[in-house]
């Protein structure tokens, strides 16, 4: 089939907000892209625009030595409002990867109620994780929309890959009696991906969100210590079973979410995976199972969908569909 008519004429301008793990493996999944560019990002500190696409490696090589993205020349700015800079800055930014921490909880619906209330009209994705924080974002829904924003919601790998990958597995059944998703992550180095680690650490029995935001990088290190690296985290408050009892598929507490989080290893504890069950209209009680290749890192299976998902919502916007969507009720679309 002749996939022409599906590309954009240009490409997607995008702009990457949070610079760390995520954000930086946001830039290099993009690189090889023709359909896609990143033209600006923001960290803490400062942010950067070049209206013909940043240059992935001048930007890590910044935010590293310097600490800031608002240091790299041409283009960086430093600001301690870089968010709201870089938006009225950037005219031509379509659609944005909100790769920031959700530290405190209410932070990504308050970087939300700041997209509305600037008047930028575009596409935000997010790969936010809590249901709690989800809830927050579906409540700015009918002001989404009324601000002209496509808002793609928990659009990583788990909510997002996975998510998306149950909505499709429970089509072969009448009822849907489980969703149970086991994650196994593998990463080097802990302070690769803090606000990862940190929002993991809240799940665990002791500590909550403001307990572990509150944690210096040492303690963090001294915890991570005590388990060998190890993170073991169950029945975790994850924003999965809100988007499949959106989408119509099951109950929220029918959806578990639960995995081993190694932070010495790049290999993964366990493969990844999502096992859905239910009953087929003959009666018969089955079980899918979509496991991810061992190969592919969290950055992969976050960035990934997060693009795709992006992809999908300018076409959305496009035709005028604004306010918010889920990865289980949207495909999404490749970018190439
Ligand atoms: P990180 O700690 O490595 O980086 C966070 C970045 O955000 C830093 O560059 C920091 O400077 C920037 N930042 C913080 N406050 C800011 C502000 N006010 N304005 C602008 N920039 C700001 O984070 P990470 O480990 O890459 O994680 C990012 C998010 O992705 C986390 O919330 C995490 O839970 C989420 N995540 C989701 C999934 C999923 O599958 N859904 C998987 C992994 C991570």
């Amino acid at each position: 089939m002749d996939s022409q008519h599906l590309r954009p004429a240009s490409p997607i301008a995008v702009g990457v907000l949070g610079f760390g793990g995520l954000g930086q493996a946001a830039t290099r999944v993009l690189a090889p892209k023709a359909e896609m560019v990143v033209v600006a990002a923001a960290d803490k500190q400062g942010y950067v625009y070049s209206p013909t696409g940043l240059e992935p490696q001048a930007c890590i090589a910044a935010y590293r030595d310097r600490g800031s993205i608002g240091y790299v020349e041409p283009g960086g700015v430093l600001s301690q409002h870089s968010i709201a800079d870089l938006v009225t800055s950037a005219p031509a930014v379509q659609g944005y990867f909100l790769a920031l921490p959700n530290l405190p909880n209410t932070f990504m619906a308050s970087v939300v109620q700041q997209f509305i209330a600037s008047g930028w009209q575009g596409v935000l994705v997010d790969a936010l994780k809590r249901t709690s924080a989800m809830e927050q974002i579906w409540a700015l829904r009918a002001d989404l929309q009324a601000a002209g924003i496509t808002y793609m919601t928990g659009c990583g790998a788990t909510p997002g890959l996975l998510t998306a990958a149950a909505a499709i597995a429970a089509q072969s059944y009448t009822e849907v009696h489980s969703v149970k998703i086991t994650f196994g992550v593998g990463i080097a180095n802990w302070e690769a991906y803090r606000a990862t680690i940190r929002e993991d650490i809240a799940h665990m029995p002791d500590y909550d969100v403001d307990s572990a935001r509150a944690m210096t990088d040492a303690e963090v290190a001294t915890l991570l210590d005590r388990t060998n690296g190890i993170l073991a985290l169950e029945n975790m408050e994850h924003a999965d079973d809100l988007m499949l009892e959106l989408a119509g598929i099951c109950d929220r507490d029918q959806v578990t979410v639960g995995g081993i989080v190694d932070t010495r290893n790049a290999k993964k504890p366990l493969s990844t995976n999502v096992q859905v069950t239910g009953r087929t209209f003959e009666g018969k009680l089955s079980t899918h199972t979509f496991t991810l290749g061992d190969e592919t890192s969290m950055a992969a299976n976050v960035c990934g969908p997060a693009f795709g998902y992006l992809k999908a919502g300018v076409a959305l916007h496009q035709r005028g569909q604004h306010g918010l969507y889920t990865a289980a009720e949207i495909m999404p679309q490749f970018v190439r």
